[in-house]
């Protein structure tokens, strides 16, 4: 593998083209969160969301639920992206929109909309893949109010993909030539932060929960089994099963046990969570001798996987890079991004595309 990599180092500083001023409006609707944004030669002039409440009280995302409410959010959405960037319609060059994966009704709001400003404002339209995005957020213009140093990976880099539906490993050679060299086998990272707190009595979704009580944790306490999967694949299934006899028998002997331990086992958890997901993403860098690794997606907020992630590179000399939360998470700013290093590839696409619930590379 490590032969097929172009190991120049592209520069992505300066890349408009001709100084042309290339502005994208870009759209992201692939599961509950309606969000759009407006980006300037890669520079992120405004990203605006707006969260669904409306399924808190189902423990989960209801995707028709879902659906309706882009229905009722796009036009809204897209006005306030527009005016916090200080920019019309007309001013646009190109509409990029999340084409796939995600949820079949909530991904054809957003393309159906993007289609129609393209028809009628004739303008290019771009077709975004949701987790090449994820991959791009680490190239958005980091500074340092946000927490970043101001840099940018460098292609080629590694990303590990974390959010509540994929754990990915993907080597990036260049903002359209990516590869999944990694993937979890069963359950989503998220998924077994979201399923180990519901078996813990927490509410959806409990990554953020875990982590919250995992502060105050001692995560040496408990040891749960560490899955010994092939090549650089994940698997989180045998964990979330290991937790549930663990606490079937603990709560026999002390009925009171979650409560009383509560702190101890979600650092312990999340601690196995976070060693899993590294050792594989440390292996990855090693097989090929790559020294730019990000982190992206929703768990990627997980103050653990952060803290580990930025004293692995550290200790191996290698450059860590992390966006700031708000482009973690599902948010049309990711898609703005990719939609600018697509614009600069020539590679949109007609009216003719569809939206897609799954998508290959
Ligand atoms: P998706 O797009 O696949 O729905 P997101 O990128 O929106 O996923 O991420 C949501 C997931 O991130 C959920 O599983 C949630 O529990 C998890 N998550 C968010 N914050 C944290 C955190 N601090 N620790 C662990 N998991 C978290
Ligand atoms: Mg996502």
């Amino acid at each position: 593998m490590n032969n097929e990599i172009k190991k120049e180092q592209i520069d992505l500083s300066s890349p408009s083209l001709s100084g042309q001023q290339i502005i994208i409006l870009a759209i992201e609707s692939s599961c509950d969160d309606t969000a759009a944004a407006v980006c300037l030669n890669g520079k992120i002039l405004s990203n605006f969301i707006a969260n669904q409440k409306v399924h808190e009280k189902y423990g989960g995302v209801v995707p028709e639920l879902a659906s309706r409410a882009h229905m009722q959010n796009i036009v809204p959405v897209v006005d306030v992206a527009l005016q916090q960037a200080g920019i019309t319609l007309n001013e646009i060059d190109a509409i990029a929109f999340t084409q796939a994966p995600g949820l079949i009704g909530s991904l054809l709001v957003g393309s159906g909309f993007a289609k129609s400003l393209s028809l009628s404002l004739n303008k290019p339209l771009i077709a975004v893949h949701h987790m090449q995005a994820h991959v791009l957020a680490n190239l958005i213009p980091n500074t340092p109010p946000n927490g970043g140093d101001g840099g940018k990976p460098l292609f080629p880099f590694l990303c590990l993909t974390v959010s509540g539906g994929h754990t990915q490993i993907v080597l990036a050679e260049s903002p359209t030539k990516m590869k999944v060299i990694g993937e979890t086998l069963d359950d989503a990272a998220g998924e077994a932060f979201d399923k180990s707190a519901k078996l813990l009595g927490l509410p959806y979704p409990g990554g953020p929960l875990i982590d919250k009580y995992a502060q105050e944790g001692n995560p040496k306490r408990f040891s749960f089994a560490e899955p010994q999967i092939d090549a650089l694949d994940f698997s989180f299934s045998g964990l979330k099963t290991s937790i549930l006899y663990f606490l079937q028998k603990e709560t026999k002997a002390d009925p009171q046990f979650i409560q009383n331990n509560l702190a101890d086992i979600c650092a312990s958890l999340q601690f196995r969570i976070v060693s899993i997901l590294l050792k594989k993403l440390k292996k990855a860098a090693l097989q090929n001798g790559i020294k730019h690794l990000c982190i992206a997606g929703g768990v990627s907020a997980n103050s653990e996987l952060r803290a580990s992630f930025q004293k692995m590179c550290d200790e191996n000399d290698w450059k860590a890079f992390i966006p700031p939360f708000e482009f973690c998470t599902d948010n049309a700013a990711m898609i703005a991004i990719t939609g600018y290093y697509k614009y600069l590839a020539n590679d949109f696409t007609d009216l003719s595309v569809s939206a897609s619930a799954r998508a290959g590379w």
